[in-house]
């Protein structure tokens, strides 16, 4: 994922791994059909781009300690606060008058029914939130008509014409319906060294809602239907060849290169929702991250929107702020990136995209 400021801020600051997170892309440019580059899309612009699962590990191990290779050799300089539960789910939420808010969850070895009565309730249940459900039925969240396809490559896997258009750039291609992106990203154990680093490609491809195609891509190989994902390993694979096939017909040689060569394909319908409020039963449950706005991945802000909220919802705890202001700066964020990340897909997926190739 691209770490925006707010995130290597939020990392800087309560994280403090002592480590680099993001392996820096220095600038950013379209290449067409054939693979060159377009001269006039070249942009120096330094990106940041890490992965989900360096920041997961990091965070676990600063807010409970957790130990694994990607914090080997990194030293505490506090002791872990938190405890995390693994393996609850929350079914239901309920105002519990000057006691708080009572919550009950299913929980993987105790089983249905556990409950807590908390003054304040972080509801960070993503874009398919439960506590939102509950509390703001209403909100929907509604397929935009394409998903996106992710995989990823050893950065030494790619040939040399590959490497010199992909490695340390994000870089583009756009034609009608379609566009592909990718970058390099932290690899194995979130190792940053040369060599060791993954190419992680993102293509967005249109399947209207009801298509054939698109029950097709989402059943996976045991017959099941799912909304949003596949678990991991069970795609068809025809389904998979299918779509490498049409990489070879449709993208640059690089990026087809590049697709040819994964072997864990990743499929996620793109989606839209945003709750009208984040603040819920009087201020006792504040909703953040997904499950308040899921944007278009275009804006490559989601991940950011969490950090964005945790640092605004500190700086309201340490009294930087009142808790209105807190309430509108989340809200300002999320319906600005919401709106922003649907025109980026909508020009990109059904406009015309000003660097088409
Ligand atoms: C493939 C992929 C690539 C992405 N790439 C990028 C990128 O490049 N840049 C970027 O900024 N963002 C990216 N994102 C989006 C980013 O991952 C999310 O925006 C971010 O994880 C949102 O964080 P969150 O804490 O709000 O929700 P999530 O990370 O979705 O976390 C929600 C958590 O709540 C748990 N949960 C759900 N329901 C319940 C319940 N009832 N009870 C208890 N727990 C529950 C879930 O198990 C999960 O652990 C990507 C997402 C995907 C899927």
């Amino acid at each position: 994922m691209v770490a925006g400021g707010d995130t290597l801020r939020l990392f800087e600051q309560y994280v403090r791994p002592g480590r680099e997170i993001a392996v820096r892309s220095p600038m950013r440019h379209y290449l067409d059909k054939k693979g060159t580059e377009m001269p006039a899309s070249v942009e120096h612009r330094a990106q940041m781009m890490t992965s989900w699962d360096l920041l997961y590990h990091l965070l676990r191990w600063r807010v409970e300690g957790l130990e694994s290779e990607y914090v080997a050799g990194l030293e505490q300089d506090e002791r872990p606060k938190a405890v995390y539960e693994n393996g609850c789910t929350v079914t239901d939420i309920e105002d519990a008058g000057a006691e708080g808010v009572k919550l009950t969850w299913t929980h993987k070895d105790h089983g249905e029914g556990q409950t807590a009565t908390a003054d304040l309730v972080i509801a960070a249940d993503g874009a398919s939130s439960s506590i939102r459900r509950l509390l703001a039925p209403e909100v929907e969240r509604r397929y935009a008509g394409y998903v996106a396809w992710r995989g990823t490559v050893s950065e030494t896997e790619l040939s040399t014409t590959a490497t010199d258009a992909l490695s340390e750039k994000f870089t583009f291609f756009h034609q009608e319906g379609i566009q592909i992106l990718g970058y390099l990203i932290p690899g194995k154990h979130g190792t940053l060294e040369k060599g060791q680093r993954l190419f992680n490609w993102v293509w967005y491809c249109n399947h209207p809602d009801g298509s054939q195609e698109l029950e097709d891509l989402m059943t996976d190989t045991h017959g099941k239907r799912h909304p949003i994902t596949l678990p991991v390993g069970t795609m068809k694979p025809q389904v998979w060849e299918k779509q490498q096939a049409h990489a070879k017909e449709v993208l640059p040689p690089q990026f087809a290169e590049a697709v040819g060569k994964t072997q864990q394909p990743f499929v996620q319908a793109i989606t839209d929702n945003i709750a009208s409020q984040n603040s819920f039963l009087g201020g006792k449950v504040l909703i953040v991250g997904d499950a308040l706005a899921g944007f278009r991945p275009h804006t490559a802000a989601s991940t950011s929107q969490a950090a964005f909220d945790a640092l605004t919802l500190g700086l309201w705890m340490t009294g930087e702020f009142d808790k209105q202001d807190y309430e509108s700066r989340v809200m300002q964020y999320a319906r600005d990136y919401q709106k922003h990340g649907v025109m980026l897909g909508e020009r990109s997926q059904f406009g015309r995209h000003p660097l088409n190739g």
